[in-house]
């Protein structure tokens, strides 16, 4: 499957560029915004398959976003990737802790990337049983 949606939450505009030109490439399909409020509302209405979720954001940051789209039963069940430019252990273990599906620190290693992305879509298609 390579039509899904994948939501990009990404405040900066080459990020954001090179996240959606990425995954278009594999054949994903992607929505984009550049606020943690604009995201949370844009999961709830398109119901994306996989969420990319920038920690850094201006207002609301990630792990708060992260925190109020598990407590909402429409969005609850969507996969979320960290996606930050910290890649210090406290940090990392504070993404893991509080339960996102993934992480990927920034610059973001092509290969890799597309290998979580499409690790994670499989996941989800093999746990809703064919
Ligand atoms: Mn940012």
């Amino acid at each position: 499957m390579t039509d899904e949606l994948i939501l990009i939450v990404e405040d900066n505009a080459q990020n954001r560029k090179l996240v959606r030109d990425l995954l278009k490439s594999q054949g994903y399909r992607t929505v984009d915004v550049t606020t943690a409020e604009e995201g949370l509302e844009i999961a709830r209405v398109r119901q994306p398959s996989l969420i990319l979720m920038d920690i850094h954001l201006p207002k609301m940051d990630g792990l708060t976003a992260f925190k109020l789209l598990r407590g909402d039963p429409l969005t609850q069940r969507i996969p979320i990737i960290a996606v930050t430019a910290s890649a210090m252990p406290d940090d990392v273990k504070e993404i893991i802790e509080i339960g996102f599906d993934g992480y990927q620190t920034k610059p973001i290693h092509v290969k890799e990337f597309v290998a979580l992305v499409r690790g994670m879509l499989d996941d989800r298609d093999s746990n809703r049983g064919q």
